[in-house]
């Protein structure tokens, strides 16, 4: 028969599953012999099985009660003993920490017997009935869904009429019936008196509110299974309301926003942990209470050593005192900036607590992103305006505008305020600093496009009242005029009136070479711990990088090489004059004419890049776009030609480029004629960029650097395209004197050439994997208009949990990667493999890459060091466990 419950003393941290956070943490600060009040744990087994059948498992309740006897008995106290009984604490705690979203009932086991027992332990009459009314407003509300008004409301009357000296005894205890009034009709029928009934009740309640809406909501938020239940836990309740020498509080091993040693906390003399909730009296610094209970403050901070020491990681803990005896009621690895994350996983190495390998393991590059935005000065900051989710981060400030046209022809930064954006809405957020909507979430259109394109974000700021109309939004009674100037905070979301000072970031500053690691402890950590990646990881790491601007930035970043050099900006500018003739060419003379004259030009762009990058290898990429993106729009071109028409003047060249543009048009340019089909249908255009290529390396060889480039050819599909454009760049390759040897290779981009990689590899030295296009063609998603239009809408319902273009898909896209890796190397096992693409940059899609066995991942320069910290997380080994950390 399964088995449901676990004393304290049975479980241990490592049973988070079976336990939940709560529940296998204070089963091992209950192994450590740490002052815990007695208890056991209801299994998260016990939850599904009551979530699938509606009713609580066969025998789960005996259970229960053979664990409740032995606490009864240990303490010498039974449940409902009318003389000194037992009441319980019946605490919600799942696999990960959901602060908030579910149930704890205090105080269980009181009735109109047992109030007079708990008055005659504690001597304190007032202490019992307010417990009393305490334990049927938490129980009518947790239980059958009263809303806490209704009791609040008559506890108002009985407090005002009580005046500064609080409500006596006698006053509670008619509170008390009055509560039960309240109860019976709001419930259908009265308090339960029974102690066990309202134990079980309790259990079930607890059970059921891993089903309830804001439960639901925040698990989709923070992508937490929804299947995975809550266990309950059940213990002996400790009292922090018994007068001045009790008290709860919350306290941090370390601070938690600057990673700091020391002890850090909040402390409420006279009170219970909801009481700090409800912010009925305001907590006092935790130091204060080493002058209050100086004995007690003691104790504490050498439990918090005992447990940062024994879970290696910043902990927090909530505490209770009854009447000078410290009880620990929960602990978990806690909550931290990314600031205070780096800073602290140095420190722990320095402290013999953790290894450097782990230590990888305690940051991530998500951390790492935020520590590169600029933020506001807070030293300086007004306070908040008003607080919405930061969903995309940075530090942002400018002039209100309601509308994306204001946006749009605005000539000084502006913050789009809206309602909520939609597609329409685009061209402004791409005009704008920073977005701030009133409604929606991290999912919502305006959070995920503003992060798609790193703009600053703030939603949900559900207290503005915006009235596009007349051009204004107000909070309270503040209200701001389109051109009014604002900041946001997209990390924090915060919301702030004026212009906030912006500090850049220490570490952005770091990594562009104007601040030494000495300078700052926070450097210090970040460089340490890249050092570290640098040195363990397997999976190099290069920059995309078109320009020789772009190639000495990414090289300083620390990159290993260009992974892909775009060359369509290279018949850009004027340029684009040739392009155009050799777009009209009339015949093949014409079109070799335009392109010798393209040849020279794009080999000083080489040359430079090559200069930029010596010694390390340029994977250039032979001209992929569509041909018509180099011409101008066919609407523009239409409305010359009209004109001209009316004018009745010769609409001359432009007439002949609106034909051109006509005739190219194509319905699914993506899908079109672009990349090696360019190359195939357009003699001459790879020949000449290839010769450009080969000439420029052959100029650095004879100056006496050391060039190192690639030839890669996107957009393949089937060998016979690969090999037939291979036969004509070795051909022109074979012409150029002095070029060392340059290799060739593919792209795998479309799910074809994935499949058919084992024949590729036969005419491929090397593979880059476009996992943009690869991610378009796999899903049949267009990416310049499913992220628009309803990826938002998909992560909302949870039929996405991450847009597939920001994290590699490893299921669908994934497997094709796998299967093109193995079926390549068997074909050629020299065979080299990258990726490149923004996926190139993102920390989870690279643990995967890494885990495929890439050689390397290449992504924008400003993501490198982000790229170089997951890359070294993959390779470096945690030791020992990984406690809560979410
Ligand atoms: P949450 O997960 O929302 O923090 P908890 O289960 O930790 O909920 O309970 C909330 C508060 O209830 C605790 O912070 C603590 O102050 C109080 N509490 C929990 N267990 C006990 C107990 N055994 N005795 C007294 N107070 C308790
Ligand atoms: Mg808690
Ligand atoms: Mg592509």
């Amino acid at each position: 028969m399964t088995r449901y419950v676990y004393d304290f003393i049975e479980g241990d941290r490592s049973k988070v599953d079976l336990l939940g956070g709560k529940g296998a943490n204070l089963a091992e600060m209950t192994r450590l012999g740490l002052p815990v009040p007695p208890g056991f744990t209801v299994s998260t087994d016990a939850c599904r099985a009551y979530l699938a059948d509606g009713r609580p498992p066969v025998g789960l309740f005996d259970e229960v009660n053979a664990h409740l006897r032995e606490i009864e008995v240990r303490l010498g106290r039974p449940l409902g003993d009318p003389h000194d009984p037992l009441l319980l604490a019946v605490r919600s705690g799942g696999r990960y920490s959901m602060p908030g979203m579910m149930e704890t009932i205090l105080d269980i086991g009181l009735n109109d017997a047992t109030v007079a027992g708990l008055a005659a332990r504690t001597g304190d009459e007032r202490f019992a009935w307010d417990s009393y009314r305490r334990l049927i407003q938490m129980f009518g509300r947790t239980v059958h869904g009263v809303p806490a008004e209704y009791f609040e409301r008559e506890l108002a009357v009985v407090r005002t009429a009580a005046g500064p000296a609080g409500p006596d005894a006698v006053a509670l205890r008619a509170l008390v019936d009055t509560y039960k009034k309240v109860y019976a009709a709001r419930v259908g029928h009265d308090f339960p008196q029974a102690p066990h009934e309202q134990l079980y009740l309790a259990i079930r309640a607890v059970f059921e509110s891993w089903n309830a809406e804001r439960a639901v909501l925040y698990r989709r938020r923070e992508h937490i299974p929804d299947d995975l239940g809550t266990a309950v836990n059940v213990m002996a309740m400790v009292f922090g309301n018994l007068g001045a020498d009790s008290g709860t509080g919350v306290a941090f091993t370390r601070d938690p926003a600057t990673g700091e040693p020391g002890v850090y906390g909040d402390y409420l003399a006279d009170a219970q942990g909801e009481d700090v909730v409800a912010g009925i009296r305001n907590t006092v610094p935790l130091a204060e209470l080493e002058r209050i209970d100086p004995a007690s403050f003691g104790e504490l901070v050498r439990i918090m050593s005992v447990l940062e020491r024994h879970y290696r990681d910043l902990c927090d803990v909530e505490f209770t005192i009854e009447r000078g005896r410290l009880w620990m009621l929960q602990t978990r690895v806690g909550k931290r900036t990314p600031a205070a994350a780096f800073t602290i996983a140095a420190q722990l190495v320095d402290e013999g607590l953790i290894t450097i390998d782990e230590a990888l393991h305690r940051v991530d590059g998500a951390q790492l992103t935020q520590l590169m935005f600029p933020a506001f000065d807070r030293s300086v900051a007004p306070p908040p305006l008003t607080t919405g989710v930061g969903a995309s981060p940075g530090a942002a400030v400018g002039a209100v505008v309601f509308d994306s046209a204001a946006a749009v022809a605005a000539d000084v930064p502006v913050i789009l305020v809206r309602q909520e954006t939609n597609p329409d809405d685009l061209p402004g957020m791409i005009a704008a600093t920073g977005v701030l909507t009133a409604r929606g979430g991290k999912t919502s259109h305006a959070a995920v496009v503003a992060r798609g394109m790193g703009r600053t974000c703030v939603c949900g700021a559900e207290a503005l009242r915006i009235d596009a109309g007349r051009g204004e939004f107000s909070v309270g009674d503040r209200v701001f005029r389109a051109g009014d100037v604002i900041s946001i905070d997209g990390t924090t979301g915060a919301v702030y009136p004026g212009a906030v000072p912006v500090a850049p970031s220490p570490v952005a500053r770091y990594l562009a070479g104007e601040l030494t690691p000495e300078s700052d402890r926070l450097v210090a950590a970040v460089d340490r711990l890249l050092q570290h990646a640098d040195a363990v990881r397997r999976v190099g790491v290069r920059a995309n990088a078109d320009t020789p601007a772009d190639a000495a930035r990414a090289r300083a970043h620390g990159a290993a090489g260009i992974g892909l050099c775009r060359t369509e900006h290279m018949f850009l500018g004027e340029r684009r004059e040739l392009v155009e003739r050799l777009i009209l060419a009339d015949g093949p003379a014409e079109r070799s004419d335009t392109l010798t004259a393209l040849l020279p030009v794009q080999r000083a762009d080489f040359v430079e890049i090559l200069a930029a990058m010596d010694g390390l290898p340029v994977t250039v990429r032979l001209l992929d776009p569509p041909l018509h993106e180099f011409l101008p729009p066919l609407s523009d071109l239409a409305a010359l030609v009209a004109r001209a028409e009316a004018l009745d003047q010769d609409p001359g060249r432009d007439a002949t480029l609106l034909a051109a543009v006509r005739r190219m048009h194509e319905a699914n340019p993506m899908l079109g004629l672009r990349g090696v089909r360019l190359g195939l249908v357009l003699p001459g255009l790879f020949a000449m960029q290839v010769r450009a290529l080969a000439e420029a390396a052959a100029q650095r060889a004879r100056d006496g650097g050391d060039p190192r480039p690639e030839i890669m050819v996107p957009l393949v599909d089937d060998v016979r395209e690969l090999a037939t454009v291979r036969a004509e760049i070795d051909e022109v390759l074979a012409t150029v004197p002095d070029a060392p040897p340059i290799p060739v290779g593919t792209m795998v981009e479309t799910p074809r050439a994935a499949l058919t990689a084992g024949d590729l590899a036969r005419e491929a030295h090397f593979f880059s994997f476009g996992t943009n296009d690869l991610t378009q063609t796999t899903w049949a998603f267009s990416r310049d208009d499913v992220e628009a239009s309803f990826v938002g809408t998909y992560l909302e319902r949870g039929i996405l949990t991450v847009s597939p273009f920001e994290t590699v898909d490893a299921a669908g896209v994934g497997r094709l990667v796998r299967l093109a890796v193995a079926e390549g190397r068997a074909a050629r096992p020299d065979l080299t493999i990258g990726v490149c693409g923004e996926h190139g940059g993102d920390p989870e899609s690279i643990a995967f890459f890494a885990e495929v066995g890439l050689d390397y991942v290449s992504c924008s320069p400003y993501r490198l060091p982000i790229a170089r910290l997951a890359a070294g997380r993959a390779a470096a080994r945690p030791t020992g466990d990984t406690a809560d950390s979410r």
